[in-house]
Protein backbone atom coordinates (compact mmCIF):
# COMPACT_ATOMS: atom_id res chain seq x y z
CA UNK A 1 0.00 0.00 0.00
CA UNK A 2 1.10 3.22 -0.97
CA UNK A 3 0.22 6.30 0.33
CA UNK A 4 1.19 9.84 2.04
CA UNK A 5 4.98 10.23 0.94
CA UNK A 6 5.22 6.90 -0.06
CA UNK A 7 9.20 7.33 -0.70
CA UNK A 8 10.03 10.02 2.44
CA UNK A 9 12.74 8.70 5.13
CA UNK A 10 12.39 4.65 3.38
CA UNK A 11 15.20 4.35 6.14
CA UNK A 12 13.72 5.66 9.41
CA UNK A 13 10.50 3.49 8.42
CA UNK A 14 12.14 0.06 7.89
CA UNK A 15 14.15 0.75 10.88
CA UNK A 16 11.19 1.65 12.97
CA UNK A 17 9.15 -1.11 11.37
CA UNK A 18 11.76 -3.38 12.37
CA UNK A 19 11.88 -2.42 16.14
CA UNK A 20 8.01 -2.57 16.64
CA UNK A 21 8.29 -6.37 15.18
CA UNK A 22 10.27 -7.02 19.09
CA UNK A 23 7.02 -6.18 20.42
CA UNK A 24 3.94 -7.96 18.91
CA UNK A 25 0.69 -8.43 19.46
CA UNK A 26 0.97 -10.24 22.86
CA UNK A 27 3.30 -7.89 24.64
CA UNK A 28 0.53 -5.42 24.03
CA UNK A 29 -2.41 -7.39 25.04
CA UNK A 30 -0.87 -8.36 28.02
CA UNK A 31 0.17 -4.88 29.10
CA UNK A 32 -3.41 -3.78 28.65
CA UNK A 33 -4.53 -6.30 30.32
CA UNK A 34 -2.89 -4.72 33.22
CA UNK A 35 -2.77 -1.08 32.48
CA UNK A 36 1.53 -1.18 32.26
CA UNK A 37 3.42 1.09 31.01
CA UNK A 38 5.44 -0.56 27.95
CA UNK A 39 8.81 0.48 29.51
CA UNK A 40 10.86 -2.07 27.21
CA UNK A 41 9.29 -0.57 23.55
CA UNK A 42 9.93 3.22 25.21
CA UNK A 43 13.68 2.27 26.23
CA UNK A 44 14.48 0.54 22.68
CA UNK A 45 12.78 3.24 20.84
CA UNK A 46 14.85 5.61 23.07
CA UNK A 47 18.13 3.86 22.84
CA UNK A 48 17.57 3.64 18.41
CA UNK A 49 17.18 7.61 18.57
CA UNK A 50 13.71 7.99 17.40
CA UNK A 51 12.49 9.72 20.00
CA UNK A 52 15.42 12.70 19.81
CA UNK A 53 14.87 12.99 15.66
CA UNK A 54 13.75 16.72 16.63
CA UNK A 55 16.41 17.31 19.08
CA UNK A 56 19.47 19.69 17.11
CA UNK A 57 22.80 17.97 16.48
CA UNK A 58 24.25 19.98 18.76
CA UNK A 59 22.36 19.40 21.35
CA UNK A 60 22.66 15.64 20.71
CA UNK A 61 20.20 14.44 18.68
CA UNK A 62 19.67 13.95 14.67
CA UNK A 63 18.08 17.77 13.97
CA UNK A 64 16.00 16.26 11.61
CA UNK A 65 12.22 18.27 10.69
CA UNK A 66 9.11 17.63 11.75
CA UNK A 67 8.53 14.96 8.64
CA UNK A 68 10.80 12.81 9.96
CA UNK A 69 9.02 12.33 13.21
CA UNK A 70 5.42 11.94 11.58
CA UNK A 71 7.38 8.88 10.06
CA UNK A 72 8.61 7.26 12.86
CA UNK A 73 5.01 7.63 14.86
CA UNK A 74 3.17 6.26 11.73
CA UNK A 75 5.08 3.50 11.49
CA UNK A 76 4.88 2.45 15.19
CA UNK A 77 1.06 2.47 14.49
CA UNK A 78 0.60 0.96 11.49
CA UNK A 79 2.72 -2.11 13.17
CA UNK A 80 0.08 -2.19 15.93
CA UNK A 81 2.19 -0.79 18.54
CA UNK A 82 1.68 2.41 19.94
CA UNK A 83 3.38 5.72 20.26
CA UNK A 84 1.48 7.40 23.45
CA UNK A 85 3.64 6.07 25.65
CA UNK A 86 6.74 8.79 24.58
CA UNK A 87 5.46 10.57 22.13
CA UNK A 88 5.06 13.80 24.14
CA UNK A 89 8.41 14.15 24.01
CA UNK A 90 8.85 14.61 20.67
CA UNK A 91 7.01 17.86 20.88
CA UNK A 92 7.39 18.97 24.65
CA UNK A 93 10.77 19.13 23.91
CA UNK A 94 10.57 21.78 21.82
CA UNK A 95 9.07 24.13 24.01
CA UNK A 96 12.40 23.92 25.67
CA UNK A 97 14.22 24.19 22.55
CA UNK A 98 12.09 27.22 21.55
CA UNK A 99 12.09 29.34 24.66
CA UNK A 100 14.44 27.91 27.22
CA UNK A 101 17.42 29.74 28.00
CA UNK A 102 20.68 29.24 26.95
CA UNK A 103 21.71 27.09 30.17
CA UNK A 104 18.89 24.93 30.60
CA UNK A 105 18.62 23.93 26.80
CA UNK A 106 22.53 23.30 27.79
CA UNK A 107 21.25 21.59 30.86
CA UNK A 108 18.40 18.80 29.63
CA UNK A 109 18.22 18.48 25.97
CA UNK A 110 21.53 16.40 25.97
CA UNK A 111 20.26 14.39 28.19
CA UNK A 112 17.09 13.65 26.94
CA UNK A 113 18.54 12.67 23.55
CA UNK A 114 20.67 10.69 25.64
CA UNK A 115 18.04 8.90 27.32
CA UNK A 116 19.20 9.65 30.55
CA UNK A 117 16.07 12.33 31.26
CA UNK A 118 12.96 11.61 30.25
CA UNK A 119 10.58 14.33 29.36
CA UNK A 120 7.30 12.93 28.32
CA UNK A 121 4.78 14.79 30.80
CA UNK A 122 3.24 18.14 29.86
CA UNK A 123 0.56 19.31 32.44
CA UNK A 124 -2.01 21.93 31.05
CA UNK A 125 -5.58 20.35 31.54
CA UNK A 126 -7.25 21.23 34.41
CA UNK A 127 -10.64 19.41 35.96
CA UNK A 128 -12.68 22.73 35.95
CA UNK A 129 -10.98 24.41 33.27
CA UNK A 130 -11.48 21.93 30.36
CA UNK A 131 -10.56 22.97 26.82
CA UNK A 132 -10.85 26.79 27.72
CA UNK A 133 -6.95 26.86 28.97
CA UNK A 134 -7.83 30.32 29.95
CA UNK A 135 -9.47 29.19 33.32
CA UNK A 136 -7.18 26.92 34.33
CA UNK A 137 -6.41 28.10 38.25
CA UNK A 138 -3.26 25.75 39.62
CA UNK A 139 -1.19 28.71 40.56
CA UNK A 140 2.72 29.28 40.89
CA UNK A 141 3.16 32.44 43.23
CA UNK A 142 7.07 33.43 43.19
CA UNK A 143 8.56 33.76 46.76
CA UNK A 144 12.39 34.67 46.62
CA UNK A 145 14.41 32.14 44.06
CA UNK A 146 11.65 29.94 44.00
CA UNK A 147 7.88 29.67 42.81
CA UNK A 148 5.35 27.72 45.08
CA UNK A 149 2.77 25.89 43.40
CA UNK A 150 -0.82 24.85 44.30
CA UNK A 151 -3.63 23.32 42.09
CA UNK A 152 -4.69 20.18 40.27
CA UNK A 153 -4.15 18.83 36.95
CA UNK A 154 -5.95 16.37 35.43
CA UNK A 155 -5.41 13.87 32.69
CA UNK A 156 -1.44 14.35 32.57
CA UNK A 157 -0.28 11.56 30.88
CA UNK A 158 3.01 9.23 32.04
CA UNK A 159 3.38 11.38 34.91
CA UNK A 160 4.64 8.24 36.60
CA UNK A 161 7.07 7.67 33.79
CA UNK A 162 8.91 11.10 33.11
CA UNK A 163 11.63 12.66 35.18
CA UNK A 164 10.39 16.12 33.61
CA UNK A 165 7.08 17.61 33.30
CA UNK A 166 6.43 21.05 31.45
CA UNK A 167 3.74 22.44 33.39
CA UNK A 168 1.67 25.50 32.54
CA UNK A 169 -0.25 27.43 35.92
CA UNK A 170 -1.04 30.92 36.30
CA UNK A 171 1.15 33.01 38.28
CA UNK A 172 -1.12 36.46 37.69
CA UNK A 173 -4.66 35.62 38.43
CA UNK A 174 -7.11 35.69 35.51
CA UNK A 175 -8.80 39.18 36.53
CA UNK A 176 -6.03 40.83 37.01
CA UNK A 177 -4.25 40.47 33.31
CA UNK A 178 -5.74 39.69 29.95
CA UNK A 179 -6.85 36.03 29.70
CA UNK A 180 -4.51 34.49 27.67
CA UNK A 181 -1.54 36.34 29.46
CA UNK A 182 -0.53 35.96 33.16
CA UNK A 183 0.44 32.38 32.42
CA UNK A 184 3.81 30.69 32.95
CA UNK A 185 5.70 27.55 31.85
CA UNK A 186 7.45 25.77 34.97
CA UNK A 187 9.66 22.82 34.13
CA UNK A 188 8.87 19.97 37.20
CA UNK A 189 12.15 17.90 38.20
CA UNK A 190 9.38 14.89 38.99
CA UNK A 191 11.59 13.07 40.68
CA UNK A 192 12.45 15.65 43.71
CA UNK A 193 8.08 16.76 43.40
CA UNK A 194 6.59 13.44 43.69
CA UNK A 195 6.32 13.24 47.58
CA UNK A 196 7.13 16.32 48.56
CA UNK A 197 4.20 18.59 47.57
CA UNK A 198 3.17 16.68 44.60
CA UNK A 199 0.84 13.86 44.40
CA UNK A 200 0.22 11.47 41.26
CA UNK A 201 -2.70 9.22 41.09
CA UNK A 202 -3.23 7.23 38.13
CA UNK A 203 -7.03 7.22 36.49
CA UNK A 204 -7.83 4.16 34.64
CA UNK A 205 -9.31 4.87 31.37
CA UNK A 206 -11.09 2.73 28.24
CA UNK A 207 -7.10 2.43 27.42
CA UNK A 208 -3.62 1.79 28.28
CA UNK A 209 -2.55 5.62 28.24
CA UNK A 210 -0.53 5.96 31.85
CA UNK A 211 -2.79 9.19 32.60
CA UNK A 212 -3.03 10.69 35.87
CA UNK A 213 -4.46 13.30 38.32
CA UNK A 214 -2.08 15.81 40.01
CA UNK A 215 -2.36 17.49 42.85
CA UNK A 216 -0.17 20.18 43.99
CA UNK A 217 0.26 21.14 47.74
CA UNK A 218 2.77 23.91 47.91
CA UNK A 219 5.20 22.64 45.98
CA UNK A 220 8.91 24.10 45.54
CA UNK A 221 9.59 24.89 42.15
CA UNK A 222 12.76 26.56 41.83
CA UNK A 223 12.59 30.07 39.75
CA UNK A 224 15.66 28.76 37.59
CA UNK A 225 13.13 26.48 35.75
CA UNK A 226 10.57 29.20 34.79
CA UNK A 227 10.77 28.79 30.67
CA UNK A 228 11.45 32.23 28.72
CA UNK A 229 9.21 34.94 30.82
CA UNK A 230 6.74 34.80 33.04
CA UNK A 231 3.47 35.63 31.95
CA UNK A 232 3.72 34.87 28.47
CA UNK A 233 3.66 30.89 29.00
CA UNK A 234 0.27 30.15 27.02
CA UNK A 235 2.14 31.59 24.07
CA UNK A 236 4.80 28.85 24.27
CA UNK A 237 2.62 26.10 24.69
CA UNK A 238 0.27 27.60 22.00
CA UNK A 239 4.01 27.51 19.57
CA UNK A 240 4.21 23.58 20.43
CA UNK A 241 0.60 22.53 19.87
CA UNK A 242 1.31 23.06 15.91
CA UNK A 243 3.94 19.98 15.84
CA UNK A 244 1.52 18.17 18.45
CA UNK A 245 -1.74 18.32 16.27
CA UNK A 246 0.42 17.14 13.16
CA UNK A 247 2.29 14.25 14.90
CA UNK A 248 -0.97 12.85 16.66
CA UNK A 249 -2.50 13.01 13.14
CA UNK A 250 0.37 11.12 11.89
CA UNK A 251 -0.38 8.16 14.46
CA UNK A 252 -3.66 8.21 13.01
CA UNK A 253 -3.04 7.66 9.82
CA UNK A 254 -0.82 4.65 10.84
CA UNK A 255 -4.03 3.09 12.89
CA UNK A 256 -5.20 3.87 9.93
CA UNK A 257 -3.04 1.60 7.72
CA UNK A 258 -3.06 -0.90 10.49
CA UNK A 259 -7.00 -1.65 10.52
CA UNK A 260 -7.01 -1.27 6.68
CA UNK A 261 -3.59 -3.85 6.13
CA UNK A 262 -5.49 -6.19 8.62
CA UNK A 263 -9.40 -6.11 7.13
CA UNK A 264 -8.09 -6.38 3.91
CA UNK A 265 -6.12 -9.12 4.48
CA UNK A 266 -8.59 -10.96 6.54
CA UNK A 267 -11.50 -10.30 3.23
CA UNK A 268 -9.12 -12.30 1.33
CA UNK A 269 -8.59 -15.25 3.71
CA UNK A 270 -11.77 -15.50 5.45
CA UNK A 271 -14.13 -17.58 3.43
CA UNK A 272 -17.80 -17.85 4.32
CA UNK A 273 -20.92 -19.17 1.71
CA UNK A 274 -17.79 -21.01 -0.47
CA UNK A 275 -15.85 -17.92 -1.28
CA UNK A 276 -14.00 -15.25 0.20
CA UNK A 277 -15.98 -12.54 2.22
CA UNK A 278 -13.84 -9.67 0.08
CA UNK A 279 -15.50 -10.69 -2.88
CA UNK A 280 -18.76 -9.30 -2.11
CA UNK A 281 -18.67 -5.47 -2.75
CA UNK A 282 -20.26 -5.48 0.28
CA UNK A 283 -17.69 -5.99 1.78
CA UNK A 284 -14.76 -4.79 -0.17
CA UNK A 285 -16.15 -0.88 -0.65
CA UNK A 286 -16.05 0.12 3.04
CA UNK A 287 -12.20 -1.41 3.00
CA UNK A 288 -11.46 1.17 -0.73
CA UNK A 289 -13.21 3.78 0.94
CA UNK A 290 -11.03 3.61 4.08
CA UNK A 291 -8.31 3.60 1.81
CA UNK A 292 -9.93 6.67 0.37
CA UNK A 293 -10.18 8.64 3.22
CA UNK A 294 -6.92 7.80 4.42
CA UNK A 295 -4.74 8.51 1.59
CA UNK A 296 -6.86 12.04 1.48
CA UNK A 297 -5.82 12.88 5.05
CA UNK A 298 -2.82 11.78 4.81
CA UNK A 299 -1.91 13.76 2.20
CA UNK A 300 -2.96 16.56 4.69
CA UNK A 301 -0.57 15.88 7.36
CA UNK A 302 2.33 16.11 5.31
CA UNK A 303 1.00 19.47 3.45
CA UNK A 304 0.69 20.60 7.56
CA UNK A 305 4.14 19.04 8.19
CA UNK A 306 6.10 20.44 5.41
CA UNK A 307 5.10 23.93 6.35
CA UNK A 308 5.40 23.62 9.67
CA UNK A 309 9.39 22.48 8.65
CA UNK A 310 9.64 25.36 6.29
CA UNK A 311 8.29 27.85 9.57
CA UNK A 312 4.90 28.89 7.59
CA UNK A 313 2.12 29.60 9.57
CA UNK A 314 0.38 26.30 9.81
CA UNK A 315 -2.09 26.35 13.06
CA UNK A 316 -5.15 25.62 10.20
CA UNK A 317 -3.47 22.85 8.22
CA UNK A 318 -2.70 21.47 11.56
CA UNK A 319 -5.82 21.49 12.86
CA UNK A 320 -7.18 19.99 9.66
CA UNK A 321 -4.83 17.31 9.42
CA UNK A 322 -5.31 15.87 12.67
CA UNK A 323 -9.36 16.55 12.15
CA UNK A 324 -9.09 14.62 8.68
CA UNK A 325 -6.66 11.83 10.21
CA UNK A 326 -8.86 11.06 13.31
CA UNK A 327 -11.50 10.57 11.48
CA UNK A 328 -10.07 8.47 8.83
CA UNK A 329 -8.33 6.29 11.46
CA UNK A 330 -11.80 5.74 13.42
CA UNK A 331 -14.04 4.98 10.24
CA UNK A 332 -11.40 2.32 9.33
CA UNK A 333 -11.42 1.47 12.88
CA UNK A 334 -15.11 0.53 12.34
CA UNK A 335 -14.69 -0.92 9.22
CA UNK A 336 -12.23 -3.31 10.40
CA UNK A 337 -13.99 -4.15 13.39
CA UNK A 338 -17.42 -5.06 10.99
CA UNK A 339 -14.99 -6.58 8.27
CA UNK A 340 -13.87 -9.25 11.13
CA UNK A 341 -17.26 -10.34 12.41
CA UNK A 342 -17.12 -11.81 15.46
CA UNK A 343 -13.46 -12.02 15.69
CA UNK A 344 -12.91 -8.52 15.57
CA UNK A 345 -14.23 -8.50 19.39
CA UNK A 346 -11.83 -10.92 20.08
CA UNK A 347 -8.58 -9.65 21.96
CA UNK A 348 -6.14 -11.76 20.15
CA UNK A 349 -7.16 -9.95 16.74
CA UNK A 350 -5.60 -6.77 18.28
CA UNK A 351 -8.38 -5.37 16.38
CA UNK A 352 -10.42 -4.40 19.80
CA UNK A 353 -7.70 -2.90 21.70
CA UNK A 354 -6.65 -0.46 18.42
CA UNK A 355 -10.25 0.49 17.53
CA UNK A 356 -10.08 1.64 21.86
CA UNK A 357 -6.53 3.64 21.52
CA UNK A 358 -7.62 5.57 17.92
CA UNK A 359 -11.26 6.47 19.50
CA UNK A 360 -9.38 8.71 21.85
CA UNK A 361 -8.00 11.06 18.61
CA UNK A 362 -11.22 12.60 18.21
CA UNK A 363 -11.38 14.05 22.08
CA UNK A 364 -7.45 14.83 22.92
CA UNK A 365 -5.48 16.28 22.52
CA UNK A 366 -7.98 18.97 21.40
CA UNK A 367 -11.68 17.79 20.78
CA UNK A 368 -13.08 17.97 16.85
CA UNK A 369 -15.05 20.40 18.08
CA UNK A 370 -12.84 22.97 18.85
CA UNK A 371 -11.05 22.56 15.32
CA UNK A 372 -14.11 23.08 13.64
CA UNK A 373 -15.13 26.35 15.82
CA UNK A 374 -11.66 27.50 15.02
CA UNK A 375 -12.44 27.24 10.83
CA UNK A 376 -15.22 28.19 11.59
CA UNK A 377 -14.63 31.51 13.38
CA UNK A 378 -10.91 31.74 12.05
CA UNK A 379 -10.97 30.37 7.76
CA UNK A 380 -14.70 31.29 7.24
CA UNK A 381 -14.98 34.22 9.19
CA UNK A 382 -18.42 32.67 10.75
CA UNK A 383 -19.55 34.59 14.31
CA UNK A 384 -17.48 33.48 17.09
CA UNK A 385 -19.39 31.32 19.52
CA UNK A 386 -17.18 31.79 22.66
C1 LIG B 1 -6.38 9.60 27.81
C2 LIG B 1 -6.15 11.09 27.85
C3 LIG B 1 -4.86 11.59 27.92
C4 LIG B 1 -4.64 12.96 28.01
N1 LIG B 1 -3.36 13.44 28.19
C5 LIG B 1 -3.19 14.75 28.48
C6 LIG B 1 -1.89 15.24 28.87
O1 LIG B 1 -0.90 14.49 28.90
N2 LIG B 1 -1.76 16.55 29.21
C7 LIG B 1 -2.83 17.41 29.20
O2 LIG B 1 -2.64 18.58 29.54
N3 LIG B 1 -4.06 16.98 28.82
C8 LIG B 1 -4.26 15.68 28.47
N4 LIG B 1 -5.52 15.22 28.12
C9 LIG B 1 -6.65 16.16 28.11
C10 LIG B 1 -7.21 16.41 26.72
O3 LIG B 1 -6.38 17.30 26.02
C11 LIG B 1 -8.63 16.94 26.91
O4 LIG B 1 -9.43 15.87 27.42
C12 LIG B 1 -9.21 17.48 25.65
O5 LIG B 1 -8.54 18.64 25.25
C13 LIG B 1 -10.69 17.81 25.82
O6 LIG B 1 -10.86 18.61 26.96
P1 LIG B 1 -11.89 18.21 28.10
O7 LIG B 1 -11.77 16.76 28.36
O8 LIG B 1 -11.70 19.12 29.25
O9 LIG B 1 -13.29 18.43 27.43
P2 LIG B 1 -14.26 19.68 27.64
O10 LIG B 1 -13.55 20.96 27.34
O11 LIG B 1 -14.95 19.55 28.95
O12 LIG B 1 -15.32 19.44 26.46
C14 LIG B 1 -16.26 18.34 26.52
C15 LIG B 1 -16.92 18.21 25.16
O13 LIG B 1 -17.63 19.42 24.86
C16 LIG B 1 -17.18 19.95 23.62
N5 LIG B 1 -17.13 21.42 23.72
C17 LIG B 1 -16.61 22.17 24.74
N6 LIG B 1 -16.76 23.47 24.48
C18 LIG B 1 -17.39 23.56 23.28
C19 LIG B 1 -17.82 24.64 22.45
N7 LIG B 1 -17.64 25.91 22.82
N8 LIG B 1 -18.43 24.35 21.28
C20 LIG B 1 -18.64 23.07 20.90
N9 LIG B 1 -18.24 22.01 21.62
C21 LIG B 1 -17.63 22.25 22.79
C22 LIG B 1 -15.80 19.38 23.37
O14 LIG B 1 -15.53 19.31 21.99
C23 LIG B 1 -15.91 18.00 24.03
O15 LIG B 1 -16.40 17.07 23.09
C24 LIG B 1 -5.75 13.85 27.97
C25 LIG B 1 -7.05 13.34 27.86
C26 LIG B 1 -7.26 11.99 27.81
C27 LIG B 1 -8.69 11.48 27.76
Amino acid sequence: MSTGSPSSFPEIREAVRKLCARFPGPYWRALDRERAYPSEFVQALTEAGFLSVLIPEEYGGSGLGLGAATAVLEEIHRSGCNGAACHAQMYTMGTILRHGSSAQKKAYLPKIAAGELRLQAFGVTEPDAGTDTTRITTFARRDGDHYVVNGRKLWISRAEHSDLMVLLCRTTPRDEAKPADGMSVLIVDMRRSIGQGLTVTPVRTMLNHATTELVFDDLVVPAENLVGEEGRGFRYILDGMNAERILIAAECIGDAKFFIDRAAAYAKDRKVFGRPIGENQGVQFPIARAFVQMTAAAHMVDHAAALFEAGEPCGTEANMAKLAASEASWAAADMCLQTHGGFGFAEEFDIERKFRETRLYQVAPISTNLILSHVATHVLDLPKSF
